[in-house]
């Protein structure tokens, strides 16, 4: 399967096929005349599959140097960004070298600032291998650090010049974390509807998804590469893709790293739906059918110990949502997602409000 992402002048491809690791060599060198480059992992990723792709690019005349940190989302760090872009400047990488992030989520946002800031941005290939990065996060073009306690507080838009995705590498990805990733995939065929919904809402267990990954894949990423090309930064069409994540990323920041981001987004999007739903924005009918789709593949959809209020507090304590407007992002229907900016103190009392 071959996506053709477009956006401002940028165009890029995303090729998704079982075995397209054994020939990433020739795939890059597509892109790129002979240079360095540095592939970036966490150290997980780098066990498994670093060597292989070092080889390969090594082989069709890149000079290779493998970079590694330790895997969490505690490496989205501007001390982690500044040792990446110290060890590049060691091994005199120039504007003209290129930077691979083969990983996971915390890779893409990682290497992928390092690529957009080193010199003032060098070239960058994305070969995501969590599920979560494989069906959405290296699609789109953000890449951030975490910082002062705020997720992604610093980033920037970088597109890549390719993404690889090969589902053969998801065989060695922890359970929990397919099913994390899944979330995003339950996600993004909600706000799709039709045939994806149809099935994304069949999947019962993590076997099914892994049966299914190259199609979960192509559906995800080409809906997400539709709406980002139709609006790349955040108007306010991309941000039908925040669907969950406001609510979700404070459940994410006060479970303290008890919840995988996926994991978060699953009781984000329930606790909005639910909650719409009691105030009639959102049919009883879509808030039960989408709790069902991510209970059902093993997702939490609630968390007793956070509740709605210390949700809101998080909210409200991020420096980035200081004074803003938040954009409700939320279902009347599958396929027919709706953005409404509210005063974030309006938001407040929609979502604390007792009926
Ligand atoms: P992650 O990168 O930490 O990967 C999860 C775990 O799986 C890690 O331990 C990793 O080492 C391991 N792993 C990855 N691939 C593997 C494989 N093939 N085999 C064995 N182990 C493997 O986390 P994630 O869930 O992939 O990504 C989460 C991050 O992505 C968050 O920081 C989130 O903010 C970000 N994100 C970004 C975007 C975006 O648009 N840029 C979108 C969604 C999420
Ligand atoms: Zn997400």
């Amino acid at each position: 399967e071959k996506i053709l992402v477009q956006v401002a002048a940028r165009q890029y491809e995303v090729l998704i096929e079982r075995g397209l690791l054994a020939h990433v060599g020739e795939l890059v060198a597509t892109q790129w005349s002979p240079r360095k480059v540095a592939v970036i992992s966490d150290q997980n990723v780098a066990a498994l599959y670093q060597q292989q792709v070092v080889k390969q690019l090594e082989t069709v005349g890149f000079e290779v140097f493998s970079l590694r940190f330790p895997a969490g989302e505690a490496s989205k760090s501007l001390s982690r960004l500044a040792s990446l872009a110290a060890q590049l400047a060691q091994a005199h990488f120039t504007r003209d070298d290129g930077i691979v992030a083969l990983g996971g989520g915390v890779t893409g946002d990682l290497a992928g600032l390092v690529a957009a800031t080193y010199m003032r941005g060098v070239r960058l290939i994305q070969i995501p291998t969590s599920w979560l990065a494989q069906v959405d996060s290296s699609v789109g073009g953000k890449t951030a650090v975490n910082l002062a306690h705020v997720k992604n507080l610093l980033g920037a838009f970088y597109e890549p010049d390719l993404v690889l995705v090969d589902p053969a590498v998801l065989g060695t990805l922890p359970q929990r974390e397919l099913i994390a990733g899944h979330a995003e995939v339950i996600k993004t065929a909600a706000l799709a509807g039709g045939d994806f919904w149809q099935l994304v809402k069949e999947i019962r267990t993590p076997a099914q998804i892994l049966e299914l990954t190259s199609e979960l894949s192509a559906r995800a990423i080409a809906f997400k590469a539709k709406v980002v090309m139709a609006d790349e930064r955040e108007g306010s069409q991309r941000q039908i893709l925040n669907f969950g994540h406001t609510l979700g990323h404070a459940v994410e920041a006060l479970a303290q790293g008890q919840l995988r981001h996926g994991e978060a987004i699953s009781v984000g999007m329930v606790a909005l739906s639910q909650r719409l739903s009691q105030l009639g924005w959102v049919p009883a009918t879509v808030a039960a059918d989408l709790t069902t789709t991510l209970a059902g593949i093993g997702l939490p959809v609630t968390a007793p110990e956070l509740q709605m209020p210390a949700m809101i507090d998080k909210i409200a304590s991020d420096k980035k949502n200081r004074g803003a407007n938040l954009n409700l992002v939320y279902l009347p229907q599958f396929g027919q997602p709706k953005v409404k900016p509210v005063a974030f103190e309006q938001a407040r009392a929609w979502l604390l409000e007792t009926i």
